[in-house]
């Protein structure tokens, strides 16, 4: 009993903690009590290898009918006809995708982890990085993608594969364009639109379903729901490959009581709500920009299309930064900025997302009120802006 209290205790220092926090950790949200209420049912105890009606254990009808849903729920929201909902993570759903069209030293076209990419799309300390080769493009010196520099690397590395979509990147992707000279060259693509998929099921930003081989993307960030990954695609050529890679390419039993809460956190985003959180998530990260660069300060662009951006802190370092942030509530992560090599354990740069705050109700108001926070907290140690965090914290809880 002792040990259940202690627990329950931790487990409300954690809640509280989350509620007196401003997040501004662009991969994180807050999912909403159904699908919590989901995740923590009794499937938790099911074990549910396979796919539905097609079993390795007994007594899974009523999880078949649920992962049905699910994908049903996913392939409506991103108009595919394709949807594998199994995969544990944004990162397993790669490593599947890998198995579905690649070999063991296969050449793979990423964009490298410091201007963007993600650890999974061949980071050399990453498995992809290990069994495959890798080839890097980088952005040009607006922090744009270059694609004549892509279709030159193209032409001249033959990779198997590209792959499109990133941790940060403000700007808009030409899936198009990606698509005809990937076509020209005979190089697959995989889009993963982890970060931005909220956006793309909003029609806030274009979904590359139809333009790519197949499409990854994780479902705890902008799309807010459980954490997981997802992978659609439109081609039937891989559907079948696309599973057997899942399992027992990748992963043996499903985790039961989040694929169901995902199917919950799909049917929240097929509503007209959720496109007017997109929209204010957008109008949020546009203003808190626009402080930020009206204060002198460098993004990577001059505006956002989603709910993210990244800030170069001019002469100081992202690590003391950091803490002086969290010191008074605010919560941001350290990171890169492209083309600025100056030290990589205590990179130059936030980055900043406004998906989390949103979903709390921050508008237009509190929120320039809170990006000039930001700013002075960054150019002065000694403040202290704890009772005011404390405040708006409390005006707009995450649960109510
Ligand atoms: C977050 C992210 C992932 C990985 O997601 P996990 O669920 O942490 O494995 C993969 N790709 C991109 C681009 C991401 O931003």
């Amino acid at each position: 009993m002792n040990n259940f209290y202690n627990f329950l205790n931790l487990l409300k220092i954690e809640s509280i903690k989350q509620q007196q926090k401003i997040n501004l950790i662009a991969s994180e949200n807050y999912s909403s009590l159904a699908s919590i209420i989901y995740s923590s049912s009794s499937f938790i105890n099911k074990y549910t290898e396979g796919y539905p009606f097609n079993r390795y254990y007994s007594g899974c009808k009523i999880f078949d009918y649920f992962e049905n849903k699910s994908i049903i729920e996913s392939q409506l929201l991103f108009s595919s006809l394709f949807s594998n909902v199994q995969p544990h993570s944004g990162v397993q759903a790669n490593f599947s995708v890998f198995q579905t069209l690649l070999k063991k030293n296969d050449k793979i076209l990423s964009l490298d982890l410091k201007s963007g990419g993600h650890l999974s799309h061949g980071f050399k300390k990453n498995f992809s990085g290990e069994i495959f080769e890798i080839v890097n493009y980088c952005l040009d010196k607006n922090n744009f993608l270059n694609y004549n520099y892509i279709e030159l690397l193209l032409k001249k590395e033959k990779p198997k594969l590209i792959i499109i979509g990133y941790s940060c990147y403000q700007s808009n992707i030409d899936w198009n364009y990606l698509k005809y000279i990937t076509k020209k060259q005979n190089c697959l693509l995989l889009s993963d639109i982890s970060h931005i998929s909220g956006f793309i099921c909003s029609g806030l930003i274009c979904n590359p379903i139809k333009n790519s081989d197949i499409v990854t993307s994780t479902t705890h960030k902008t799309l807010r729901g459980a954490k997981g990954g997802i992978i659609l695609s439109n081609n039937n050529n891989y559907f079948k490959k696309i599973n057997s890679s899942v399992f027992p390419g990748q992963q043996g039993g499903c985790i039961s009581n989040l694929i169901i809460s995902k199917y919950i956190s799909f049917k929240e985003a097929n509503n007209f709500n959720f496109i007017n959180y997109s929209k204010q998530i957008l109008i949020n990260s546009k203003i808190m920009l626009k402080v930020f660069l009206y204060r002198g300060y460098k993004s990577l662009n001059l505006d956002t299309i989603n709910h993210m951006f990244v800030i170069h802190l001019k002469n100081k370092f992202s690590l003391k930064i950091e803490k002086q942030l969290e010191k008074n509530g605010i919560l941001i992560n350290k990171n890169f900025f492209p083309n600025d090599n100056k030290n990589s354990i205590n990179p130059s740069a936030i980055r900043i997302g406004l998906s989390a705050i949103t979903t709390r109700k921050l508008k237009n108001f509190e929120v320039e009120l809170l990006s000039n926070i930001i700013c002075n907290i960054i150019e002065n140690n000694d403040i202290n802006y704890k009772d005011k965090i404390n405040f708006i914290c409390n005006k707009f809880p995450i649960y109510k």
